[in-house]
């Protein structure tokens, strides 16, 4: 975490506070800087993605407030596309909700909404293919039975944009990762989006009891979000990207000269943001290590560096986590250890 997230973090641990109360003035205050009506801090994206799951049903069903995730007498379903399952979507059946899993058109979305649709899921994927249907296009078909739209973005920072992209397109809320790029409190996370849908969690959400207890977010959570989120707000992040290039040309050109090593510049990234990254193929007959033992070998390096291994000949080096000045030693970590 940056120093000034810190700061607000210790400044805030210092204080008694109404919970309650602060969430909802954090949550105003971070509604207004990402132009949306409302704004709710979770303890991380994957809790958001359950109370927003549990807000699209109490939003049609306010008895359902303590019945979760016992709720097969109201709207249970969520639609949800079978190219975009992920690991993460198990918080939407944690709630109760039953997955309705279609293919990528618009007649696959018209069939599957039903007089038991709470919601539908989009989940952004780095490719999908072309004649799969776009965000804008399941919002325009949600919206005609009025079925709200959640967008997983916990990942899809930068570019900044996207806190309001989503939610001005017209999905109902959108879920971002407090601890990912954003750099703030690792157990945080942002919703954002319709007020009414905000609202209607917090009755079961920490102090309250209910399905959202768990996942109690501090003060000082509160605090270093809203902290993160304002240096967020003020990076230069054309700078940042021309880092993240320069990161990716220093590994390439170290990394190309050494036998059996090719090292490539890929754009977008894994999660489809919009900064480079450095693709590393390696011959295993060559070098004498599999990327297994490479991945191994960077873990025991002093300081400890974490690659991506892709396949059995390939990893990535990620620039999007190094601090100015870090490149320097992963470039020569490879140097060393794929020599
Ligand atoms: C990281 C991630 C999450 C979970 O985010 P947390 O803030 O760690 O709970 C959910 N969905 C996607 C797509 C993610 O990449």
């Amino acid at each position: 975490m940056p120093p000034e997230v810190v700061s607000a973090m210790n400044e805030a641990a210092g204080s008694f506070v109404d919970l309650a109360q602060l969430q909802r003035r954090v949550g105003k205050r971070i509604a207004q800087l990402t132009r949306n009506e409302a704004a709710y801090v979770t303890s991380g994206a994957a809790a958001g993605i359950e109370l927003a799951a549990a807000a699209a049903v109490i939003c049609k069903h306010p008895q359902a407030l303590k019945c979760f995730p016992d709720i097969a007498a109201f709207h249970n379903e969520a639609i949800i596309f079978r190219s975009q399952r992920n690991p993460y979507d198990y918080s939407i059946q944690a709630v109760g909700l039953k997955y309705v899993e279609i293919d990528g058109t618009p007649a696959d979305l018209r069939a599957a909404i039903s007089d038991r649709s709470a919601c539908a899921f989009w989940f952004p994927r780095g490719q999908s293919d072309a004649d799969d249907i776009t965000l804008a296009e399941l919002i325009a078909i949600a919206a005609e039975r009025d079925i709200p739209v959640i967008v997983d973005a916990a990942a899809q920072l930068p570019p900044v944009e996207n806190l309001w992209r989503f939610t001005e397109m017209g999905a109902a809320l959108a879920l971002f990762s407090g601890g990912k790029d954003l750099r703030g409190p690792q157990s945080t996370g942002l919703m954002l989006g319709r007020r009414d849908l905000i609202d209607s969690i917090r009755p079961i959400s920490n102090p309250n009891h209910g399905l959202g207890r768990p996942f109690k977010v501090g003060k000082e959570e509160m605090m270093g979000a809203l902290a993160a989120l304002e240096r967020y707000l003020t990076l230069d992040h054309d700078a940042r990207a021309r880092y993240c290039e320069e990161a990716v040309r220093l590994f390439c050109e170290a990394l190309n000269p050494l036998d059996g090593v090719c090292a490539e510049r890929e754009f977008p990234n894994e999660a489809g943001q919009p900064l480079p990254w450095c693709r590393v193929t390696v011959d295993a007959g060559v070098l004498g290590r599999t990327v297994g033992d490479l991945v191994q070998a960077f873990l025991e390096h002093e300081p400890a560096i974490a690659v991506s291994p892709l396949s059995e000949s390939q990893f990535h080096l990620n620039p999007m986590t190094l601090n100015p000045g870090e490149e320097v030693i992963v470039r020569d970590a490879c140097q060393q250890l794929l020599a």
